[in-house]
């Protein structure tokens, strides 16, 4: 509150496309999509027609005992895309973990498992603040107060290729935790409900990357120990990583993700082990989710950041697990707006974008144009220049401890908005962002690393 005695408040009048325009005209482009939400642009004509139609229909009606057309249909979409076929919906992200959370813990304990009460993380996790998500979360500032109010979790190394050691290859390194991944769940599986995990991209550690082959072995290892895997792709899922969910990148051939470009030039890539290449199955075709994650959390660009919807799906065998003639057997987890006609509307004008603009795949140049554009940066002080998709980060080097503060209030000045994490510099821009507008984030970039550096 204090700090906004110098930083005062913008108030935003319009959006238009990838730009805010303030009460004055001024006008910023919004290089962090709105916090990672906003796919196609404000004030998207086709998102803002869907809502309105619903509208005219139905605005809510309470999911217990009640059904309406725009869930069943979402609930088939999100089953066909991820091959997981059950559906809970909830409002925002930390939600989506606490159901996913409570889901598995439940799900055990009507399996005759209730010892398994025990949940783990990676180092660096991001998983939402209510008081259950924050317990999987591993940031100290969002963390550290509410210590003692919150269930403990364990984390395990983090394969954020930053971290490896020099000469050492992101693939080297993310099978080196993997690793330790496997000596923690072979001693503690007894007690484990679920791994929870961001795959690819651990966004708010600062878009911390990491070799798909960690998935792989985390399935593996979850598999073979009897642990749940939790996706959480809330930030990742709907195309931000270069395929429709991130998960679907760990069953890719290791060529395919090459050609694709998934795997950016900063992932050195090995060969990869005979033996995994062997016991893959989808060689080369893009493959379900539901090969890696028993759940997935889906929120943030579900709605293209219209409204607030967040959504956990499941394979059959744990929806079996609650089907039972008992209430209390059942997953008793009452959300006032669960499955919000509205919200499921613009979710649905979302996914039919995606079909109708050919988006993964269109989004491949906008990629390949961000990266090229992006070698500019090269000139400055930068390290970890990397990408992910719709994702792209580098970290500066400085010995300024208020650089994130710096670099937002001087981006502002330049009609840029982005909100650096620490040192770390990223764009997650509206897959609608033209060439042109590209030019325009990177050249104020410059502009502000230049001024700052
Ligand atoms: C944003 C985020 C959440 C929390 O979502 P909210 O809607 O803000 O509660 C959880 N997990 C990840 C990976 C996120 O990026």
């Amino acid at each position: 509150m204090k700090q906004h005695e110098n930083f005062p408040l913008i108030p935003i009048k319009k959006g238009d496309g990838v730009w805010l325009i303030d009460t004055d005209g001024n006008r910023y482009l919004d290089a962090v999509s709105s916090w990672w939400v906003n796919l196609f642009g404000h004030n998207n004509p086709r998102i803002k027609e869907a809502i309105k139609q619903q509208l005219d229909t139905l605005e809510h009606v309470m999911l217990a005992g009640f059904t309406h057309a725009p869930v069943v249909e979402l609930s088939e979409k999100l089953g066909k895309l991820t091959g997981l076929g059950h559906a809970f919906y909830a409002s925002d992200g930390a939600s989506a973990t606490e159901i996913a959370l409570k889901m598995s813990f439940h799900y055990w304990r009507n399996s005759g498992k209730p010892q398994k009460t025990q949940f783990i993380s990676l180092q660096n996790s991001y998983h939402g603040e209510t008081l259950g998500a924050l317990g999987v979360t591993d940031v100290a500032i969002f963390k550290d107060t509410y210590a003692p109010l919150l269930m403990q979790s364990a984390q395990m190394p983090s394969p954020d290729f930053r971290l490896a050691e020099a000469g050492e290859s992101a693939e080297d390194f993310a099978l080196r935790c993997a690793d330790a991944l496997e000596k923690y769940v072979s001693t503690h599986h007894a007690q484990l409900a679920a791994f929870i995990i961001e795959p690819l991209v651990q966004c708010a550690a600062g878009m911390g990357m990491y070799h798909p082959i960690y998935l792989q072995r985390a399935r593996e290892i979850c598999t073979q120990y009897n642990v749940h895997l939790i996706a959480d792709e809330i930030a990742v899922g709907f195309g931000r990583t270069g395929t429709m969910f991130a998960c679907e990148q760990a069953n890719m051939s290791f060529d395919t993700l090459r050609t694709n470009g998934f795997i950016s030039r900063s992932h050195t890539v090995n060969t990869v082990r005979p033996e995994l290449v062997e016991g893959l199955p989808y060689e080369n075709k893009q493959t379900e989710v539901c090969q890696i994650a028993d759940f997935i959390c889906l929120s943030k660009g579900i709605t293209g950041g219209y409204l607030p919807l967040s959504c956990v799906l499941t394979k059959d065998e744990i929806y079996q697990g609650f089907y039972d003639d008992s209430t209390v057997r059942g997953f008793l987890h009452s959300h006032s707006y669960t499955g919000n006609p509205l919200a499921c509307s613009a979710a649905l004008a979302t996914l039919a974008i995606f079909e109708s603009d050919n988006v993964i795949e269109s989004n491949k140049a906008k990629t390949a144009y961000i990266q090229t554009k992006m070698q500019a940066l090269t000139h400055f002080p930068i390290q970890h220049l990397r990408h992910q998709g719709m994702i792209s980060a580098f970290d500066v080097m400085t010995q300024n401890t208020h650089f994130a503060k710096d670099c937002y209030a001087a981006a502002l000045n330049n009609g840029l908005l982005i909100r650096p994490i620490g040192n770390t510099i990223y764009f997650m821009p509206p897959y609608t962002i033209t060439e042109s507008e590209i030019d325009f984030m990177i050249q104020a970039t410059v502009k502000v690393l230049q001024k700052l550096i």
